[in-house]
Parts: structure tokens; C-alpha cells; sequence
């Protein structure tokens, strides 16, 4: 039998273990060790049991086999993807809204939910300089974000050539073409199709030396057109030049979509702001909190200037739904049912403020153009300009840079990921944490150069 006591005593267990969790990070390996993973593979073992188990032990099992097996990237020295760790006030607010359990998907659902996302979506709006009527809504992350501006643009390219989309379909449809830069993220080639749009549809722009998108290279615009650009290269974080293309674009009558999943914030900070000139005159815009924001996964934000041609897309009804006096999530967006993303979301911004969130960008911009000078300094081939805070190395043949990626996975001391970049094997490093302090910086580097001198050894 469940009881109030019994729950509390559960749930202060839980949020012990997981400080316990946090503080032992520092010491943990980066990447769980294999034993460590079998350990629990075996743990985990055998067919659902067919009686109930005490809730404590439940906890006890999750941590004594759970924690020893995740990955660290809450931590300081986790480089890999765009990660980002979560920031303890968005933590604690993602316990308590655990509890509340609320279901997000409209006002009468969650009037607290509703409140907390028109909040949290007017102070994010204002940070990216984007339109104050423009529909935001919070998703699972940036590919359902580029979904969400995707199908609005779908809907209001085609209602332009006069035809309906949601009720006629593609059969027969003019033709839309999607223009992306040769270096768009994978995402954008997963969804367009998912959007009825062939990938025999997409048009890739030449790009430059950093994978930016060349304007002078833009095809002529005939027919609807959807022109998708870049804040933040995956690789090396160059923003494409959006004062030439928007304007472009826009002469054109094509709808321009912004994939800015941790680029976007760089308009938190005054030092880097000037990378978003142009980006807030395109028509949509995704992005993601838990990679430069730090709030727990999973949290995308989509942004649609045009609010009608996104409810248009995305808008349902059924009798027993309520009918539009508020602004329902259900409408501008592909979920019903969800979470209150906007819980951690406006706590990790009520914590850090603007001052705060703009260090927490500097900082780590700085981290990353520190390092990059520290491994230039020691002989490490550097292949971007550092502007944000991507940095694309290489050691060598490719060969070479592979050995180093291994070894350094290896010794678990921080994680950093391969990539291709114009033709090479090369390793990413994206600081994009709250928890990176100078002395995970310095670990790092370190970690790298012996990773480095005993693969050439
Ligand atoms: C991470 C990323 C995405 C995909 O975001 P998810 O949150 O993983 O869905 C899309 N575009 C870019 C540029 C990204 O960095």
C-alpha cells in the first residue's frame, strides 16, 4: 500500500541520490566502463516479474546499477554532440513538475502549464529578437522544431500557388522545392521527406571553407520554395549570412526557416549577438533548450512568424476539445498529450537571468577558443575559425585522428565525437555547458594531448 509517509520518504531518497549523483560526477568515468554496462545488461535481465517490488528497492536498484552505467554528460568534461548539462534550478523545477504530473497539451488541461509557456516563450522571443506575435511552442527537440516550421512553411508556399495542403494533399500539387546549404543538419533531409516533399525535391547550396551558405551562389527562386538556413553548423558553428539570403529569399517569395538548435542563442550575448544579424527577418525558427539553455531532455522551442499558416498545419478538432479561447499547445504542434517543458525552461532562465545566460555563452565560447589555441599551441591542426563554441580538430592522417578519438574515449577522462569534416576524419569538441569550469578546460586538454602523443608513440 502506498501512503503519504511512505512517499515522502521515497521521494526525499530520490532527490538525495541524485544530489549524491552530481557531487560523485567528478570522479565517475566519462563513458561507462564495459563491466559497468554489463553489470547492469545482466541486472536487467529476465521477463516482468510477476510480483510487485517494495518502491525503496526499486530506487536502490536504479542507482546502485543505473548511475555507474550513464554517461557523465551532466558534468563539465562531456564535449560530445551539443550536449549541455541541466542547470539545478532546472532540475529541482523538473522533480516538482514530475509530481504535478500536468498534462501540457491545452489551457484547460493545465492552466499553470499554459501560464508558465506563455512566459517562458515571451522572455525567449525578446532574447532572440523574434516577433512578439509569432506562435512559440515547446517540442521534443530541434528536429520536431524544424518539423513544426517545415510544415507551416509547407502549408503557406503552396496556399500561395492556391493550393490547400491539408485537404488536397501533394498529388498533383505544383511542385515545392526546399533549398538547403550543403552542410544542413542530417535532420532536414529526414524531414523533408516525412513532409511528402522527395529529397529529389532538395536543391544544396554551395557552401564556403566553414560551411556557410554562399549568397552568391543561391539559385533563382521560381515556384514555392522553402529556403532553409543555418545558425550554428554542427560542425563549426558559422552561422550562414542571413542579411544577404533572408532578403533574397524573400524577393523570391520564398519562406526562409532558421535551423538555430544551439546557434539561436548566441543572441544572448552582446559579444556574439552580431552572428543572428538578419536571422529574426526569416519567417520560422528552431531551436533547443537542453543543449544551450541546460535544462534536463527533453525540451526543442519552434518559433512561426506567420501563426496562422502553423495552426493551419497543426491545428486539430474533436468534440470532446475544447474550442480556442486560449492558446493551446495542441494547436501548434505535432503532440497532444506531453509535458510542461516550460517549467524547466522558465526556471533555468528565472535562475541564470540575462546577465547570467549570457556569461553562461561567453564563458563557453571562450572555453572553446581557449582550447583550440592551447591544442594549435602543442601542434593539433585546428580546422574551423573558432566563433562560437564548436571546435573541429585533427591529428594527422585520418588514420591517425581515428587512434586518437579512440584513445581518448578510452581513457574517459572527457568525451569528444568524430566527424567528417570537407573530406577528413576530424573529432568535435562542443563546450556547451553551465558545469565546464577552467579546470575541466585544463583536464581536457591535457586528456587530449597525452591521447594524441600516445597514439603517435
Ligand atoms: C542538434 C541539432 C538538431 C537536432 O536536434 P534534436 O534536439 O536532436 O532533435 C538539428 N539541427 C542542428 C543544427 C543541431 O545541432
Amino acid at each position: 500500500m502506498h501512503t503519504k509517509g511512505s512517499s515522502c520518504a521515497l521521494l526525499a531518497d530520490a532527490a538525495r541520490r541524485s544530489a549524491d549523483y552530481l557531487e560523485g560526477l567528478d570522479r565517475q568515468p566519462i563513458f561507462p566502463r564495459d563491466a559497468d554496462i554489463e553489470r547492469l545488461r545482466a541486472a536487467l535481465g529476465g521477463g516482468l516479474p510477476r510480483d510487485s517490488a517494495p518502491d525503496a528497492e526499486i530506487l536502490q536498484f536504479l542507482d546502485e546499477y543505473g548511475s555507474p552505467a550513464t554517461v557523465a554528460s551532466a558534468g563539465g568534461r562531456y564535449f560530445g554532440f551539443v550536449t549541455g548539462g541541466a542547470l539545478p534550478a532546472s532540475v529541482a523545477a523538473h522533480f516538482l513538475a514530475t509530481a504535478w504530473d500536468q498534462n501540457a497539451f491545452s489551457f484547460t488541461s493545465s492552466p499553470a502549464a499554459a501560464l508558465f509557456d506563455e512566459t517562458a516563450i515571451r522572455w525567449l522571443r525578446e532574447l532572440f529578437g523574434l516577433p512578439a506575435d509569432s506562435a512559440g511552442s515547446f517540442v521534443v527537440g530541434a528536429s520536431a522544431a524544424n518539423f513544426a516550421g517545415l510544415a507551416a512553411a509547407r502549408h503557406a508556399v503552396l496556399a500561395r500557388a492556391g493550393w490547400n495542403v491539408e485537404e488536397q494533399g501533394l498529388r498533383g500539387a505544383p511542385e515545392v522545392t526546399v533549398m538547403i546549404g550543403a552542410e544542413a543538419h542530417a535532420t532536414i533531409n529526414k524531414l523533408v521527406p516525412l513532409l511528402g516533399i522527395g529529397r529529389a525535391h532538395l536543391v544544396r547550396v554551395p557552401v564556403d571553407g566553414q560551411g556557410r551558405m554562399r549568397a552568391d551562389r543561391l539559385p533563382a527562386i521560381r515556384g514555392p520554395t522553402i529556403l532553409v538556413i543555418q545558425a550554428g553548423n554542427v560542425n563549426s558553428g558559422a552561422f550562414d549570412p542571413a542579411q544577404e539570403l533572408v532578403p533574397q529569399a524573400h524577393a523570391g517569395g520564398a519562406w526562409v526557416h532558421v535551423d538555430g538548435a544551439f546557434g539561436l542563442w548566441a543572441a544572448a550575448s552582446e559579444r556574439r549577438r552580431h552572428l543572428m544579424n538578419g536571422f529574426a527577418g526569416a519567417d520560422s525558427w528552431a531551436t533547443d533548450a537542453h543543449k544551450w539553455l541546460n535544462v534536463p531532455y527533453d525540451c526543442g522551442i519552434s518559433f512561426v512568424r506567420d501563426a496562422d499558416a502553423l495552426r493551419a498545419a497543426m491545428s486539430i478538432s474533436a468534440d470532446y476539445l475544447p474550442l480556442g479561447q486560449h492558446r493551446d499547445a495542441i494547436d501548434i504542434t505535432i503532440d497532444g498529450s506531453r509535458r510542461a517543458r516550460s517549467f524547466d525552461v522558465w526556471a533555468a532562465l528565472r535562475s541564470l537571468g540575462r546577465r547570467g545566460l549570457a556569461e553562461m555563452i561567453d564563458r563557453n565560447c571562450d572555453q572553446a577558443a581557449w582550447l583550440a589555441e592551447e591544442l594549435s599551441a602543442a601542434g593539433v591542426e585546428v580546422l574551423n575559425e573558432v566563433g562560437l563554441n564548436q571546435v573541429v580538430v585533427a591529428f594527422g592522417s585520418d588514420e591517425q585522428t581515428l587512434r586518437v578519438i579512440l584513445e581518448l574515449q578510452e581513457a574517459r577522462t572527457c568525451w569528444c565525437g568524430g566527424t567528417r569534416w570537407h573530406g577528413r576524419q576530424a573529432m568535435r569538441i562542443s563546450v556547451s555547458s553551465w558545469a565546464t569550469t577552467q579546470v575541466d578546460m585544463t583536464i581536457t586538454r591535457n586528456a587530449i594531448l597525452a591521447a594524441a602523443g600516445a597514439s603517435h608513440a
